[in-house]
């Protein structure tokens, strides 16, 4: 049973992020591991991510929603969590997967402001220092459903889907720089740290292009993790989120930013790009490249695709259903991309601006809970 608690981990791992383009919720881990009443279970248990990551799928219709975790640091030395589960919270925060912080104070609604994100918690909010939690569907609350299941509800607006805002104007201006944190070791504002050190190989490090928003103290920028000030390293690439369709639903999103062209196909060289793989039909394997199609961003904002498949594929101006309007793209050739053209690989593998597609099309996206039974879980955790 134990292995199972580490693979639904590892199913929720994939859906961590801090990345400001990706993230679609923000979420205080030391209170959802604590929601007892979602599954009966133990006082604390990392399980519960799980729980809400599928809610908030469900609630988006969408497959590979990620969420942006912030845990305060004690969180780590929660003797309610069983040692492997410490031990993962750990690791995520090493890897930048999850933001920890020293104490919380109110960086979970900092965050959903400045990314104008909604926040999944259990607690109010304060409608003083942030009157948009008010707003419907801004506050986000985790019930138990039928049959096990966890449902989200809004806490104002009860029957509205989870609401993105628009990124408040700070959030807008702190988000167009690069910011840089003194210590050495900082895994979401570090530049690398000392090259000698022994343990450089292994560090990881927030990309520039998708650093988490900074905190601010005083009205000073301030790294989260660390409290220590921020130096403006210069502006940050811009980016354009593109997403995967497949036969209407949306698969996962993915960015493109000024700095780096993203390959999509079956399976790209070398493990970067967009893998489309697993989701695709006998037919559509054999049509689509390992490598089919690159987009890139260029500093003027257009957005190209270039072909640089075997077969070829095609562009559906204004995201046309009507197959004589499609545009065939040859091997090679490029096209810049008007904002609701979708780029076809094979017939119904598409990608697009992810603001084309409002909703993700799916009703049961796929469970980080598969590995895990509900029922078989509740035993495990009440022995
Ligand atoms: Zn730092």
């Amino acid at each position: 049973m134990r292995f199972e608690v580490s693979k639904v981990l590892d199913a929720i791992e994939v859906r961590l992020t801090t990345d400001p383009a990706l993230a679609r919720a923000v979420v205080d881990l030391s209170e959802i591991v604590r929601y007892a009443d979602l599954d009966g279970g133990r006082p604390a248990s990392s399980v519960r991510l799980g729980l809400v990551v599928d809610a908030l799928g469900k609630r988006l219709s969408e497959e590979n929603v990620p969420v942006f975790v912030v845990a305060p640091r004690g969180l780590l030395s929660d003797t309610d969590l069983t040692s492997n589960e410490r031990m993962v919270i750990r690791r995520w925060a090493d890897d930048g997967k999850v933001e920890v912080v020293p104490q919380l104070d109110d960086r979970v609604f900092e965050v959903a402001e400045l990314l104008g994100l909604p926040v999944l918690t259990r607690t109010r909010g304060n409608s003083e220092r942030h009157p948009w939690v008010d707003e419907p569907g801004r506050l986000l609350a985790a019930v138990a459903g039928e049959g096990g299941s966890t449902v989200l509800m809004a806490r104002v607006g009860r029957g509205e889907p989870p609401k993105a805002a628009e990124r408040s104007p700070l959030g807008e201006r702190l988000l167009a720089r690069v910011w840089s944190c003194p210590e050495p070791n900082c895994t979401s504002f570090g530049s690398g740290g000392d090259p000698d050190s022994p343990f450089a190989d292994m560090r990881t490090y927030t990309s520039p292009v998708s650093q988490p928003p900074p905190s601010l103290r005083g009205g000073v920028p301030t790294c989260p993790r660390h409290g220590a000030q921020l130096r403006d390293a210069g502006p940050r690439a811009a980016v354009e989120v593109l997403s995967v369709r497949i036969d209407g639903v949306v698969r996962r999103r993915f960015v493109v930013s000024t700095d780096e062209p993203v390959v999509v196909g079956r399976a790209p060289e070398g493990g970067r790009g967009v893998m489309l793989g697993q989701w695709l039909t006998d037919d559509a394997r054999k049509w689509i490249s390992r490598g089919h199609v690159q987009f890139t961003l260029r500093t003027d904002g257009n957005l190209t695709v270039q072909d640089i498949s075997t077969n070829g594929s095609g562009v559906r101006p204004g995201g046309t259903v009507n197959d004589d309007e499609r545009v065939a793209l040859h091997r090679q050739e490029s096209r810049t991309l008007a904002p609701e053209d979708v780029v076809e690989l094979y017939a119904g593998v598409q990608v697009g601006r992810s603001k084309m597609w409002a909703t993700g099309g799916v009703v049961q996206p796929e469970s980080v809970m598969a590995e895990a039974p509900t029922m078989a879980l509740r035993k495990f955790e009440r022995s």
